[in-house]
């Protein structure tokens, strides 16, 4: 696909040997060009970045090579790791309203292609690994949103939707959460972490409560991957 250069000078080294394995999807909450000079500006007290940011028209911009770590995630955590800058692509979708107003299928047209793009060259980011901003950072972070559309993402291939008839999962839910790679609640309440799965898998109600459809949702996933294994 068309990629338009605009580089950012806020990028790191990756760690020797690290593999990228982690796919982080964001919205900006910000216009195109507002998004792209934060996210180049050296000059911010918190200096930001993305790999890709991607234009409501589906142009996609290339600020920062993957072979380094862009500045995206923060703090964050996935299936046991922190601080998954050094170790993830991300890409920040062009979305001014967050929650308000659906993705234009064009501009999802493209992102679908651009992550089949970044996936083919890092097969290690297997669709367990494509996650969004809000599921690795809870409570800090809300985005992509919860009109972002995961399950049209994974019918094209890309991360996971629950699979129907599974079972629900019984007993402690954060240790299931946690099997999936939800971080484990600390500074966080446990029923945020459960809010993070829900703004994601049924962001119809987002209200902490660990209640049956979210243990089936969960099992229909947990079901994919072989967790507890
Ligand atoms: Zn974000």
């Amino acid at each position: 696909m068309k990629v338009a250069d605009r580089p950012s000078p806020n990028h790191a080294p990756r760690p020797a040997g690290i593999e990228i394995d982690v796919l982080v999807l964001h919205y900006t909450e910000l216009p195109l060009e507002e998004s792209l000079d934060v996210l180049t500006d050296p000059g911010r007290p918190l200096k930001v970045s993305a790999h890709y940011v991607l234009a409501e028209d589906g142009t996609p911009y290339r600020l920062v090579r993957e072979e380094h770590a862009a500045w995206h995630a923060g703090r964050s955590h996935w299936r046991g790791r922190e601080a998954l800058n050094a170790s993830s692509i991300g890409i920040e979708i062009v979305n001014l309203h967050g929650d308000r107003h659906d993705y234009p299928p064009r501009q999802i047209e493209a992102l679908i292609a651009l992550c089949r793009d970044v996936i083919a060259r890092h097969p290690a980011i297997v669709p367990r690994n494509v996650v969004g901003h809000s599921d690795i950072a809870p409570q800090r972070k809300i985005d992509p949103g919860l009109r972002f559309p995961w399950r049209a993402l994974a019918e094209a291939g890309i991360g996971l939707w629950p699979r129907d008839g599974a079972g629900p999962v019984e007993g402690d839910i954060q240790a299931a959460l946690q099997g999936f790679g939800y971080p484990p609640p600390g500074d966080v309440a446990p029923a945020e972490i459960v809010k993070a799965f829900q703004r994601r898998f049924r962001p119809g109600l987002v209200d902490g409560e660990a209640d049956r459809e979210t243990r089936v949702l969960l099992g229909g996933l947990l079901d994919q991957v072989g967790a507890g294994a």
